[in-house]
């Protein structure tokens, strides 16, 4: 597809402040209409039935999953003082319940990818032995534990290209459960991800240039193998479904905390996004459930906005951030991806509600802020979305053309926080201290 910079900027009036890298705020017109998508209720029903099945097998292969029964899961908590900071911040008024999804406490690899990279990786393992006759769906899978199947798996391999969490997440299910893993990853990658992964018995690839050709090599090399899964985190359908299946999880925490959603009480979801994936899938989990009365915004860092361009412009995987002259360089690393998957970008074109961006300085400062008033430590990545709740409030059309306006007064925010656990204490140390300089 090719189009014409010029005529884009006429069209889109966020795009020249964009470039600038300044924070922008896009809302999507196209969110509600009804089409037709790649993939239903039940596709998202079969992911949520093979982790169920996989649950015996985590249980004893990652006993940190005992407390949840090998279900792979995370606390969604009310964060009042985090609340009140961010009112007095931003200097409005945020009434309403805030909670925040942790994610970066999810077991097994501490981010958002502990949902779509091991569901990805467990269908692929699961694909195997079913064929090879040594496993059946009724099956308890607390046999995958046995030897042989460790022997079956390392006959065939992983592969992958990463930031970083996407990796970790690949690359810790995929040795435990034997199979040969490779994580390629661009050598700015922070040094505790390679690290850890090759502790777990990865091969950890390092390219000097960016992400995007780490991927681009990886799958390369994947396709030379025919016994070589490559996940692709800009297409794969396993990952996006993974992802989707938090919504269950969530309807079913909000209903355990009494927590109503319904059209005189909206839910807003604020989604941290680097290519899409994760928070598109989730998006299109809770608007299966949910429908017209969630809403969900995506966030992103000012220097790497792939989603707000290629929802903007329509144009999604064919355009780039660096088309428009942004570096990508940020230190959300979750998030420093330069170009939007083409299947989900397809898919919010009409469930999303709206982009923003945010500044690095503002991602410490909210690290900061959260370890102070509520004493939860996450990454950078993962504080992307908490400027979102002001953002809306102050966007009185689309309050007005939603019939949102008498009703933000009993609407419940969440924010998730897709990462963070993993970081090591001395890396988390450092944020803190950048981000208690912005305050
Ligand atoms: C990967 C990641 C995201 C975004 O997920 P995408 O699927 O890339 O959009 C957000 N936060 C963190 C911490 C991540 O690792």
């Amino acid at each position: 597809m090719t189009y014409d910079l010029e005529e884009l900027k006429t069209k889109n009036s966020l795009l020249l402040p964009m470039m600038r890298t300044e924070p922008i705020f896009w809302i999507n017109p196209n969110s509600g209409e009804k089409v037709e998508y790649p993939f239903e209720e039940k596709d998202i029903s079969e992911a949520e039935a093979r982790l169920r099945r996989f649950a015996p097998y985590l249980r004893i292969a990652f006993p940190q999953t005992e407390k949840t029964k090998g279900i792979i899961e995370s606390p969604l908590i009310e964060i009042p003082n985090m609340q009140r900071a961010l009112s007095e911040r931003y200097g409005i008024l945020h009434r309403g319940t805030l909670l925040m999804k942790c994610d970066s406490h999810l077991p097994v690899s501490g981010s958002i990818k502990a949902r779509g990279g091991i569901h990805e990786v467990l269908k692929y393992a699961e694909d195997i032995a079913i064929e090879k006759g040594l496993l059946k769906k009724e099956d308890n899978y607390e046999v995958l534990t046995e030897p042989h199947f460790k022997e079956l798996f390392s006959k065939y391999s992983v592969a992958v290209g990463s930031t970083g969490n996407l990796g970790l997440s690949i690359g810790i299910i995929s040795a435990k459960l034997g199979f040969h893993v490779t994580i390629h990853m661009s050598s700015d990658a922070r040094q505790w991800k390679k690290d850890m992964l090759r502790e777990r018995g990865a091969v950890v690839v390092e390219y000097p240039d960016d992400y995007q050709k780490a991927v681009a090599e990886g799958r390369k090399e994947a396709e030379k193998d025919l016994m070589c899964h490559f996940v692709d985190d800009e297409g794969s359908s396993d990952l996006f479904l993974g992802y989707a299946t938090a919504a269950k999880r969530l309807e079913k925490q909000l209903k355990e905390m009494g927590i109503q959603i319904d059209e005189e009480h909206p839910m807003f979801v604020y989604l941290p996004c680097g290519v899409g994936g994760g928070p598109g899938g989730v998006t299109f989990g809770l608007k299966e459930i949910y429908g017209e009365n969630v809403h969900c915004f995506f966030a992103e860092p000012t220097h790497a906005p792939c989603m707000a361009l290629g929802m903007m412009t329509g144009l999604h995987d064919q355009i780039a951030c660096s088309d428009i002259g942004l570096d990508g360089k940020t230190a959300a690393d979750g998030l420093a991806v330069g170009r939007a998957s083409k299947l989900v970008g397809k898919i919010m074109e009409t469930q999303l509600d709206g982009v923003f961006t945010i500044e690095d300085d503002e991602l410490y400062t909210l690290l900061y802020l959260l370890s102070e008033e509520e004493k939860q430590y996450i990454e950078p990545s993962a504080c992307a979305g908490f400027p979102g709740i002001a953002k809306v409030l102050s966007q009185e059309e689309y309050l007005k053309k939603n019939n949102l306006k008498d009703k933000m007064h009993q609407a419940v925010h969440i924010v998730w926080a897709t990462g963070g656990s993993m970081v090591p204490r001395e890396e988390m140390q450092n944020y803190l201290e950048k981000g208690k300089k912005f305050i």
